[in-house]
């Protein structure tokens, strides 16, 4: 699989054109943003747990039931991957109280959410991804009726099994951010699952082991994200 042209630079990954028209390759960058983008730093080999992280859930996955983008890893930080047509939200699934919902709702951080919770955000960085709901997601175009019941349920499953699999290495999971894709005609998994995009906390201490450390400055970034790569992919 040849590299081509840059098609796209993010914050935090830049996606490659191949010789394939359907494929693209992920290159993870060491780059962390936070406090919608203001906040920047580079965090030492992030790119590397970011990209292992994120195969390895999404293989998991993708074993479950829920179509993703993967197709292969090809280095520490680079991995092919289906070119999507991106569904233009975010979708938040949460099980515990942390950050937005606590701040907007006043509930404590550490309450546990039950059921657990989702919510949409459009994706438009200039004005910080407002929230949305399903109906705003119908009005804007963003997904037919059955897409955004499909991107609902899959959200849901892929929190199952992702708390299934976290637990196993001492880590509860928090919260997580994920985006979903239309590729031949159905939704898919797309994006990364990471320490930048996940709430994880050690299951014994509340230890938090994600991006809340930079965005707080609670120190041991690189440490953290290399304990999650190591309990869990190593
Ligand atoms: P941002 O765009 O927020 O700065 P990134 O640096 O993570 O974020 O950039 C990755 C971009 O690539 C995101 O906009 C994401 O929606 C998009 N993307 C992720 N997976 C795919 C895919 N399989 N096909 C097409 N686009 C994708
Ligand atoms: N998140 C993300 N990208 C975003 C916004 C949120 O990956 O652009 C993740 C975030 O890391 C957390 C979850 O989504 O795991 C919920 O974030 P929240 O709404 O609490 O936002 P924040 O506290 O970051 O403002």
């Amino acid at each position: 699989m040849q590299k081509r042209s840059l098609r796209y630079e993010g914050k935090a990954k830049r996606m490659f054109e191949t010789d394939d028209p359907d494929l693209l390759i992920i290159d993870y960058k060491d780059d962390i943003t936070a406090c919608d983008g203001k906040k920047k730093g580079i965090i030492k080999d992030k790119g590397i747990v970011n990209n292992r992280m994120t195969n390895y859930m999404l293989r998991i996955i993708e074993q479950n039931g829920i179509p993703t983008h993967y197709v292969q890893e090809i280095s520490d930080r680079e991995t092919v991957v289906k070119k999507a047509e991106i569904v233009p939200m975010e979708v938040i699934v949460r099980n515990i109280a942390a950050g937005s919902i606590a701040r907007r709702l006043g509930i404590p951080e550490g309450y546990e959410l039950l059921p657990p919770t989702l919510e949409f955000h459009f994706k438009d960085d200039r004005r910080n991804n407002p929230w949305i709901n399903e109906h705003y997601a119908l009005t804007l175009g963003i997904g037919t009726p059955e897409e955004i019941k499909t991107i609902t349920d899959y959200a849901f499953r892929i929190n199952e099994v992702m708390i299934g699999e976290l637990i196993k290495a001492g880590i509860k999971l928090v919260d997580f951010k994920v985006e979903f894709g239309r590729y031949e005609g159905e939704i898919i998994l797309v994006d990364e699952i990471s320490p930048d995009t996940c709430r994880l906390w050690d299951a014994q201490t509340n230890e938090k082991l994600d991006r809340d450390r930079f965005r707080y400055d609670m120190g041991n970034v690189e440490a953290v994200y290399e304990e999650v790569y190591r309990r869990l992919v190593l």
